[in-house]
């Protein structure tokens, strides 16, 4: 079971500050963790903990990252998680790794003298899809029910705060309890970047690579409309990789250019032209 070793050090090093664009989504998940941080006033004032935050969005545009910068916003040890690796042969071996996971997120905390936690789980619709959906499976069916259990047991008496961040493509397909109050309650949209959110990620992902002086970024913001940031990603590491191969000094515009065309061909994007 691989949720420890997600959790490593380094990523919980991830900031807002180093995702680009998303400005509504940063904005919103901030405001919410403000309840984690200042739980004190949250108590005085009766107000139920935040238990759970969906993000919702298409793949690569930064969810996990979002949940990293979430967990050293509130000062919380972070846990990861993928919904398919609940999903098992055996009945109730999902329902066990659920509480081991909850477990997992309390150890980790009060090894590193931290209060609370953040369990971030991607692809949550996997486990948490509509009960009786599944033809007869029972095992989804458990494995959301103690994932349920887990979160409404949570209480703001517990010695450690734990925090459900989900992740997911198909709010569509997401059984209705998990959206009820006091469980995923809050929820945040995650949207492809625009144009200037495009340029923001590409910004960052060059900053550590030497760009020859006819690289305009906000051209290449322009020529990748339909892009996420995952894709970003690949255009400057894919520009970086062609100039390598001609032993080039520099990234050029030609390079951009050429890295842009790959990850079009690469991923088949389905776009619009932008112009
Ligand atoms: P999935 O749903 O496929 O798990 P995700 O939404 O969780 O995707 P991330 O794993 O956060 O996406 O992003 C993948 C990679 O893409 C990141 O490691 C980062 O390099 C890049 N990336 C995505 N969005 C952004 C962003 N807004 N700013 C900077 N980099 C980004």
């Amino acid at each position: 079971f691989t949720t420890v070793s997600k959790g490593s050090v380094q990523e919980q090093l991830i900031s807002f500050d180093d995702i680009g664009g998303q400005d509504m989504a940063k904005g919103e998940l901030r405001e919410a963790l403000e309840f984690i941080k200042d739980i004190e006033r949250i108590k005085t004032l009766g107000i139920r903990p935040l238990k759970g935050i969906l993000l919702n969005g298409p793949p690569g545009t930064g969810k996990t990252l979002l949940a990293k910068a979430a967990a050293r916003f509130t000062g919380s040890a972070f846990l990861a998680a993928s919904g398919s690796e609940f999903v098992e042969m055996y009945v109730g071996v999902g329902a066990q790794r659920v509480r081991q996971l909850f477990k997992q997120a309390r150890d980790t905390a009060k090894r590193n003298n931290k209060t609370s936690a953040v369990i971030f789980i991607d692809e949550i619709e996997v486990l948490g899809g509509k009960r009786g959906q599944n033809a007869g499976h029972m095992e989804y069916d458990q494995t959301l029910n103690e994932l349920l259990v887990q979160m409404d047991g949570m209480s703001d008496k517990d010695d450690i705060r734990v925090l459900v961040i989900g992740a997911t493509n198909r709010i569509d397909i997401l059984d209705q309890a998990l959206l009820r109050p006091g469980r995923f309650d809050r929820q945040v949209k995650v949207d492809l970047p625009d144009k200037n959110g495009r340029l923001k990620i590409l910004e960052l992902h060059t900053r550590n690579k030497p760009l020859a002086d006819d690289v305009t970024l906000d051209d290449v913001a322009n020529d990748t409309f339909g892009f996420s940031g995952a894709h970003l990603e690949s255009v400057a590491n894919e520009a970086a990789i062609l100039a390598f191969r001609e032993s080039a000094g520099t990234i050029t515009a030609q390079h951009l250019h050429g890295a842009v065309e790959k990850v079009i061909m690469g991923e088949k994007l389905d776009r619009i032209p932008s112009k």
